[in-house]
């Protein structure tokens, strides 16, 4: 297995990081995961911009040039013959230093980014998933994907202890996202999701379901939903990357809708297949 990294491609086995990292004592990084289907990346540019996005907000000098960027995602998948469904994590961290908060402005980057295999959902896809609802007690800066993921981890940890797929995290009651996917609810054939602000990550699959949404004249509305409305939710459904349209059935003990996943969750999720040219693969 070939690792990308800042220089070159190194295998797996041989990738060695410093005692004095600053992604590893700070999570000073950021980093984005991308989807493969047999062996092509879907929503690449979307995924670039948002970390280079990332990495200015948070003053982090990317080691590659974008295009250069592009050629060796590409090179990636390539070199590991990668032909089937996987994913590309890929970290960026403000690099090697002396411990101090502050950081130095000549320390260089380091970048990883590797292979998984990541087969897809979709026995949970056409079944729907649990959720439990939990505080979000995440800083305001979470549009940044920073590698910072204490509160998700452990949001994620409590849902996982308690049989269930995901954690839907709330402010006071508004419902801001998930762990580590965006949430959805739907009422009189509307969709209901929080603003794209910066307290939440916008979601690359968030933004193109917002454009199926425009495409099939479904109204997408960006105003938080409470978790008392989740009563008179017709359906709940989640997306990310590594879930794709995921319908949500049950969160804690409230059953959703009919408890099954409903036509505009199950309609968008056909939508994303064809977007991702996975028709038929199912
Ligand atoms: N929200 C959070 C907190 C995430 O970590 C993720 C991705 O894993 C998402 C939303 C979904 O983002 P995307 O659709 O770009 O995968």
């Amino acid at each position: 297995d070939y690792v990308l990294t800042e220089q070159e491609f190194v295998n797996k086995n041989e990738l060695k990081y410093p005692f004095e990292e600053r992604g590893l004592q700070f999570g000073d990084g950021i980093y984005e995961v991308i989807r493969v289907y047999d062996g092509e990346y879907y929503l690449i540019d979307e995924h670039v911009e948002r970390l280079y996005r990332s990495a200015e907000a948070v003053k982090l000098q990317i080691p590659l040039e974008k295009q250069e960027m592009y050629q060796r995602l590409s090179d990636l998948l390539t070199k590991n013959k990668v032909e089937t469904n996987a994913k590309v994590y890929m970290q960026i961290t403000r690099g090697s230093a002396p411990r101090e908060h502050a950081f130095p402005i000549d320390t260089t980057a380091n970048l990883y980014a590797y292979v998984q295999d990541l087969p897809r959902k979709t026995k949970l896809m056409k079944e729907g998933i649990s959720a439990i609802s939990y505080p979000d007690v995440r800083w305001e800066w979470c549009y940044i994907k920073s590698l910072n993921l204490l509160p998700n981890v452990i949001a994620k940890q409590e849902a996982e202890e308690k049989g269930s797929f995901e954690a839907i995290l709330h402010k006071d009651g508004e419902v801001t996202e998930c762990s580590s996917s965006n949430i959805y609810l739907v009422r009189e054939g509307k969709v209901y999701t929080h603003p794209a602000k910066k307290n939440i990550l916008h979601g690359c699959v968030r933004s193109r379901v917002h454009k199926f949404c425009e495409d099939e004249e479904i109204p997408f509305i960006e105003e938080a939903f409470r978790l008392e409305d989740l009563q008179y939710a017709e359906e709940l459904f989640l997306t990310s990357s590594t879930a794709e349209v995921m319908p949500v059935t049950k969160v804690d003990d409230l059953v959703i809708g009919e408890g099954k996943p409903g036509p505009l969750t199950r309609n968008l999720q056909r939508t994303y297949e064809k977007d991702a040219g996975l028709a038929g693969s199912r």
